[in-house]
């Protein structure tokens, strides 16, 4: 994949997070403050969490050597209604 910034080749990888459920919220929700952080309604959950290691992996993330940044394309892995 090319980086959309610069335009270079991206090297192809994925992320690892040291957690379970990291997830994308809407900009409402994510700017929260405080207790309200403990319950998000939007949360789309990306990866695949090994609850036992307490490890999500996440396919698809691609590296610009050049930008020094990270981009990716990630499925999201639950199912909200709306
Ligand atoms: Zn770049």
């Amino acid at each position: 994949m090319k980086c959309p910034i610069c335009g270079n080749e991206m090297v192809e990888g994925g992320l690892i997070v040291n957690s379970v459920n990291p997830g994308w919220v809407p900009m409402e929700q994510f700017e929260r403050k405080g207790i309200k952080r403990l319950a998000y309604t939007g949360l789309r959950i990306i990866g695949e969490t090994n609850v036992l290691l307490n490890q999500t992996k996440i396919p698809n993330a691609w590296f610009c050597r050049n930008c020094n940044k990270i981009t990716g394309i990630f499925d999201v892995t639950n199912h909200l209604e709306e």
